[in-house]
């Protein structure tokens, strides 16, 4: 991997340039920055290995798809495939506190991890004219959950993100006070019909102006997911066995450092290193599940991982590809 780029960020710089905090952000570390909804937690979405010491900086134990951010809708549906919903949407309230998941591209270089392996990506296009700067700037994809450690509460100033984050990320971008203070509306316009994922800093009655009466629910046969997780989670199609020493005859092997000679694997990390496993995770699973199926195999056997640290978060995802299907 490259060179500690997050191992030891060293004291979090409180910065004011927008400049400063997209070449940081170019450079692959990890800054903080307001927009109008609260302080997001930003790296290039397009280095894995960035986007997976955004989870390793929160402490997160699990891989949600993260929200992209843009300084323009132009920017972001280079990314995406937006329908005419998501035009609509995007002239009434973009910039503004509302995320669009969408069907992405199969040009886009955002990492696999930044979309949590799923076909669909979450952009926004903040309007904090700071945060705005920053992405005009930066002219990459910025994923950004919000900047707390996992399970604090989401931050509305710079003062938060240091007091929680501060010796664990590059910079916080000080863009003031957080105008709404809540996290964007989330709206899924990846399937048939319009689905409110998630409540936030555009109303259901603004959207519902605009593109008339809103589901809260997956359609019917769409996976049924627990609130505010209504986004399928990816999983291989090949069933998964965990904590495998080696991989079976007719098994794929997701390796974790030492790797059998013959088999068909895919290595997260020679070195067993946390970041670089998290930051090939997905990609990892998508090239075994397609290479074995090929090969007329019949299951990806996963290595065992630490259960410390982007452990956590690796297993609980390994779990759920390899819980049996409903
Ligand atoms: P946070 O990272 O806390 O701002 O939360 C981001 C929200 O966006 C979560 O509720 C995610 O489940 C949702 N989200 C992000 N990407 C996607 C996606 N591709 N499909 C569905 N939901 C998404
Ligand atoms: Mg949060």
């Amino acid at each position: 991997m490259t060179a500690s780029r997050t191992d030891n960020p060293g004291p979090t710089r409180l910065i004011t340039s927008p400049d400063g905090a997209a070449q940081w952000l170019r450079a692959g570390q990890l800054v903080a920055f307001g927009t109008e909804t609260v302080y997001g937690l930003g790296a290039d979405a397009t280095n894995a290995q960035a986007v997976a010491a955004i989870y390793e900086a929160k402490g997160r134990p699990s891989f949600n798809p993260l929200i992209c951010h843009f300084a323009s809708a132009e920017a972001a549906f280079a990314h995406v495939r937006p329908n005419a919903m998501a035009q609509t949407l995007a002239a009434a309230f973009w910039p503004g506190p509302l995320t669009l998941v969408l069907p992405r591209r199969a040009s886009s270089p955002v990492s696999q991890l930044a979309g949590a392996g799923l076909p669909t990506l979450a952009v926004r296009v903040p309007a904090h004219p700071v945060a705005h700067e920053m992405l005009a700037l930066a002219g990459l994809p910025i994923a950004a959950p919000s900047a707390n450690r996992s399970g604090h509460i989401s931050p509305t100033s710079a003062a938060h993100v240091l007091a929680s984050l501060g010796g664990r990320i590059a910079a916080v971008l000080d863009s003031g006070p957080c105008a709404v203070g809540l996290e964007s509306t989330v709206l899924d316009l990846s399937g048939p019909a319009p689905v409110l994922l998630r409540p936030g800093g555009v109303t259901r009655e603004a959207l519902e102006a605009v593109i008339g009466p809103l589901s809260t629910t997956a359609a019917p046969g769409a996976a049924l997911a627990a609130p505010g997780m209504l986004a399928s989670h990816y999983a291989p199609n090949l069933p998964v066995r965990l904590n495998a020493t080696a991989p079976g005859l007719d098994e794929a092997f997701l390796a974790f450092g030492p790797a059998p000679a013959g088999a068909l694997l895919f290595q997260l990390s020679a070195t067993q290193n946390l970041i670089e496993a998290a930051a090939n995770l997905f990609k990892a699973l998508h090239w075994l599940d397609e290479h074995a199926a090929h090969r007329g195999l019949a299951a990806i056997a996963a290595a065992p991982i630490p259960a410390v640290g982007l452990g956590l978060a690796i297993n609980d995802r390994l779990a759920r590809a390899a819980a049996p299907r409903g």
